[in-house]
C-alpha cells in the first residue's frame, strides 16, 4: 500500500544566540541523539529525521516553509531544549501545514544531584522552555499533540508512534482520490454530505463515474487473468462445491473475478484510494462486487456501500494508519442486536462487504441469493471473526462541521456456528454497556456505517481528528450520558 518507513517525520529543537556556541553544540547534539534514538526505535513505523537546531524568527520560519514543501515529511516534532522565546515561532507556525507534536522531554532524565549546577540548568531547561513554546501554540490556536515523557520510556515511544501513524494516515488523504459509482443510496442521510467542505477540510476529493464506465473496463478483461484470479481464489479460501470447476455456479466466481479484476484495473488506471458502489445501480453488472470489494479493502482499498464516500476515506485512512500492525480494519455495520439480559451484544455484518484482514481463519467462499438489487447471485467470502479489543468509528456531517465518533468495544469469541448466516460477521459489546453506548452513539448522530478495526485504539483517532481539526466524541468505558450530552451541547457552541 505505502511503506511507512518512506515517510518522515522532521525532529526539530528551538533555542536561541543567547548562550554561546558551546551551549549550541550540546543542544545539537542532544537533539541529534534523541532523534537517531526515536528513529531506530522498533514501535515507530516513520523515519524520525534530526534537522538542525532553530534560533531565530528566519530560520524557523524556512525550516516550517521546508517542511509544508517536503513531500516526505509528514509532520514535525518540536522540542526546546534550551529556552526559545516563542515570538520567534509566530510567523512560522502561522503557515505550518504539517500535523505537529509537541515532545515535552529532557535530555537528562534524573537531577544529577550532586553535580546539579548552574551549567546543568542551562543547558535542561525543557521544562520551562517547552512551557513558552505551548503558549504560543495555544495562543495561535493551533491543533497539535502534547506529549510528556522521557524520550527512552516506553510510554512515550508508544504515544509518539501513535501520533506518527495517524500522520501517515492523514498524509495519505491529501490529494487522494476516491471514487463513486453511482450516486448516493436513495432518501439515506448519513451517508451523504457536503463534498465541497470535506474536499476543503481534509483534502481528498470524491468524484463520481457511472457504473458503465466500470462496466466497460470489467468487460474487458481477459479469460487469461480470470482463470489466474480463480485458482488464487481456491488456493487462498474454501470453495463452495457450487463454485467449484465442475460446479453448478462456477460460472458466477468466474463473473465475480472479473468484476474483481476490472474494478482493481479501473482503480489503478484513476488512481483511486477508495470507492464505493450501490446496489442500486448496477446497469450492465452482472452481481454487486462481493468478494470483490472484500479483497480490494484487504489490498489497502478504502471501500463503503451504498455510496458512503466519507467512510471508504476513512475506511482508507485507517488501513494506512495499521500497516505492519496486527489485525484488520474493515467496513462495518451495525446489523442486528441480541438483547439477552447481561449478555447483550451487537452483530456487525454487511450485505456482503466485510473486509477478510480481520477474519479468524481462512474464509470460505460462497454464493447465495440476495435479496436487493435485482442481480445475479454474488460471490461473498464468509468467516467469523476473533473477540478482543475493537473499536467503530463514524464521520458524519453535522452541517456547520464533521464529527467524529469513536465507541471502545469488546469483540465476544463467537460461540455459534449460524449455519444460515450467509455472510461475514463480528459479534462485540459497546462499551461502556449496550444501553449507554448506543444510546451514546445516537445522541451523536453516528452512523449505521463505520470503520471496525481490531489494531488502532481512540488515541489514534483523537490524534487523527486533531489533524484534521474536526470535533471528536469518544465513547469508552467512562462514557456516561448526562456527561456526554452536555458535552455535545457545550460542542455545538464551540463549532458556531
Ligand atoms: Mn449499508
Amino acid at each position: 500500500m505505502i511503506d511507512l518507513k518512506s515517510q518522515a517525520v522532521w525532529f526539530i529543537t528551538g533555542s536561541q544566540h543567547l548562550y554561546g556556541e558551546e551551549t549550541l553544540k550540546q543542544v545539537a547534539a542532544h537533539s541529534q541523539e534523541i532523534a537517531a534514538y526515536l528513529n531506530a526505535a522498533k514501535e515507530i513505523p516513520v523515519q524520525i529525521i534530526f534537522k538542525p537546531t532553530v534560533k531565530t524568527p528566519e530560520e524557523i520560519l524556512a525550516a516550517c516553509k521546508a517542511a509544508n514543501d517536503s513531500q516526505d515529511c509528514i509532520g514535525i516534532i518540536t522540542w526546546m531544549h534550551t529556552f526559545s522565546p516563542a515570538k520567534m515561532w509566530i510567523n512560522g507556525l502561522k503557515i505550518l501545514q504539517k500535523p505537529l507534536l509537541h515532545l515535552h522531554t529532557q535530555f537528562n532524565r534524573d537531577i544529577p544531584w550532586n553535580d546539579i549546577d548552574m551549567d546543568f540548568m542551562n543547558l535542561n531547561q525543557s521544562a520551562h522552555g517547552d512551557r513558552e513554546f505551548g503558549f504560543m501554540v495555544s495562543r495561535l490556536r493551533i491543533e497539535r499533540k502534547v506529549v510528556v515523557g522521557y524520550w527512552q520510556d516506553d510510554l512515550t515511544l508508544k504515544s509518539i508512534a501513535v501520533w506518527c501513524r495517524a500522520a501517515a494516515g492523514w498524509n495519505d488523504w491529501q490529494g487522494a482520490k476516491f471514487v463513486r459509482f453511482g450516486d448516493n443510496m436513495r432518501y439515506v442521510a448519513v451517508t451523504d454530505g457536503d463534498k465541497v467542505e470535506a474536499e476543503y477540510k481534509f483534502g481528498f476529493s470524491v468524484n463520481t463515474h457511472g457504473i458503465g464506465d466500470l462496466v466497460k473496463v470489467i468487460n474487458a478483461i481477459s479469460d487469461a487473468d480470470v482463470d489466474t484470479l480463480i485458482k488464487e481464489y481456491e488456493d487462498s479460501y474454501t470453495l463452495s462445491s457450487a463454485l467449484q470447476k465442475k460446479g453448478t455456479q462456477h460460472q458466477s466466481l468466474k463473473d465475480a473475478a472479473r468484476i474483481e479484476l476490472g474494478l482493481k484495473t479501473f482503480l489503478e488506471d484513476g488512481n483511486f484510494k477508495g470507492f464505493t458502489d450501490t446496489f442500486e445501480d448496477l446497469h450492465g453488472m452482472v452481481q454487486l462486487p462481493g468478494i470483490a470489494a472484500q479483497r480490494m479493502m484487504e489490498a489497502g482499498y478504502g471501500f463503503a456501500g451504498e455510496g458512503d464516500w466519507k467512510t471508504v476515506a476513512l475506511v482508507r485512512a485507517m488501513k494506512v494508519m495499521a500497516q505492519g500492525l496486527k489485525g484488520g480494519n474493515s467496513f462495518m455495520e451495525d446489523y442486528t442486536y441480541h438483547f439477552e439480559p447481561n449478555n447483550e451484544m451487537v452483530l456487525g455484518a454487511h450485505m456482503l462487504e466485510i473486509c477478510s484482514s480481520i477474519a479468524n481463519k481462512k474464509p470460505s467462499c460462497e454464493i447465495h441469493p440476495l435479496g436487493i438489487g435485482g442481480k445475479a447471485d454474488p460471490v461473498r467470502l464468509v468467516f467469523d471473526v476473533d473477540g478482543g479489543a475493537a473499536l467503530n468509528v463514524s464521520v458524519i456531517d453535522m452541517g456547520n462541521r464533521f464529527r467524529m465518533l469513536v465507541n471502545e468495544v469488546e469483540a465476544v469469541k463467537p460461540k455459534h456456528k449460524l449455519p444460515k448466516l450467509p455472510v461475514a460477521r463480528v459479534l462485540w459489546k459497546p462499551m461502556p454497556d449496550m444501553k449507554t453506548g448506543c444510546a451514546a452513539w445516537i445522541y451523536a448522530g453516528g452512523a449505521h456505517h463505520t470503520c471496525y478495526s481490531q489494531n488502532l485504539t481512540s488515541e489514534h483517532l483523537s490524534d487523527f481528528s486533531s489533524m484534521a481539526n474536526i470535533e471528536f466524541v469518544l465513547i469508552d468505558k467512562n462514557t456516561n450520558l448526562y456527561n456526554l450530552k452536555n458535552e455535545l451541547r457545550w460542542s455545538e457552541v464551540y463549532y458556531r
